[in-house]
């Protein structure tokens, strides 16, 4: 029994030859917004394996010599599919490859890339992470909605309007404080609830909200209203995912800034 310990030991200090995964950030869709790193990463590797918010635009740029996994996934079954996508991470790694871990906008802002971490750091794969833009800052700056002015927000909350279990348990009163920006990422099928629960603990019903519809890509949609209405104003334009949405006073200024798409832009 010990020698067996004693033979586990060894084998664990023994250093193999593994490859390495870069955990990297695509930014929220056009490929003009990857870092110049994240290029490198993409061109220099081995493999990708990317999920379902990495846009085509994106994906152009790997070699054609690169294989892509993608591991895209259905949002009920999401902690099944993380564990095979951290095996799959670990194993590649292990038979000598350089991974690309590509995902949507930024990898530690909503994107699990914690979790892979953890999985790749028990394993003793070395990894690296290369930060993207994420969607909140993306979208906004697209849409021409400041996060932040001194007029109108101090502060910016960034919240999931999706938890694990499914439901959407936010802190609503601090949601709802005035002067800040709440910028909401996978809040689409929640909305209704959000805002009634904006009003609910204070908010006023005629208090700026949008959503912002494959924010940055040419197919770019904002919908600007108030709380009350932005459910409906959203329901009528058909909005689909990706959204993300946007409550604050800085949302009225996309009125006068709003600047992409408009056939004005520089090129
Ligand atoms: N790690 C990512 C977020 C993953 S969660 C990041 O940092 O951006 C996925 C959510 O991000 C989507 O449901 C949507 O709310 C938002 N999102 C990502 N890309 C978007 C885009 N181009 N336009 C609008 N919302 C986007």
């Amino acid at each position: 029994m010990n020698q067996m310990t004693d033979f586990g030991a060894l084998l664990a200090k023994v250093r193999l030859p593994t490859g390495r995964v870069a955990l990297v950030g695509a930014g929220p869709g056009d490929p003009e917004l990857l870092t110049l790193r994240a290029a490198r990463r993409l061109a220099e590797c081995d493999v990708v394996v990317y999920d379902n918010l990495v846009g085509d635009g994106v994906m152009a740029l790997v070699p054609a010599h690169v294989e892509r996994i993608y591991v895209g996934k259905a949002r009920a079954n999401h902690s099944m599919a993380q564990d095979e996508i951290n095996r799959l991470l670990v194993g590649l790694a292990r038979r000598g490859r350089d991974v690309v871990r590509l995902k949507g906008g930024d990898p530690f802002v909503f994107g699990r890339g914690g979790e892979e971490l953890q999985a790749l750091a028990e394993a003793g794969v070395p990894f690296e992470v290369v930060p993207g833009v994420t969607a909140a800052c993306g979208v906004a700056s697209h849409a021409g909605i400041p996060l932040t002015h001194r007029d109108h927000a101090q502060s910016c909350l960034f919240v999931t309007g999706h938890l694990k279990d499914g439901s959407c348990n936010l802190d609503w009163p601090a949601l709802a404080r005035p002067r800040q920006t709440v910028v909401i990422y996978m809040g689409l099928t929640g909305l209704a609830e959000i805002c009634a629960q904006l009003i609910a603990h204070g908010l006023p019903p005629e208090h700026p909200a949008g959503v912002v519809e494959q924010g940055t890509l040419p197919a770019q949609r904002v919908v600007t209203a108030t709380l009350a209405d932005l459910p409906q104003r959203v329901a009528e334009a058909g909005l689909k995912s990706p959204c993300l949405t946007i409550v604050g006073e800085v949302v009225k200024l996309h009125e006068n800034l709003a600047w992409f798409g408009c056939g004005e832009a520089l090129a």
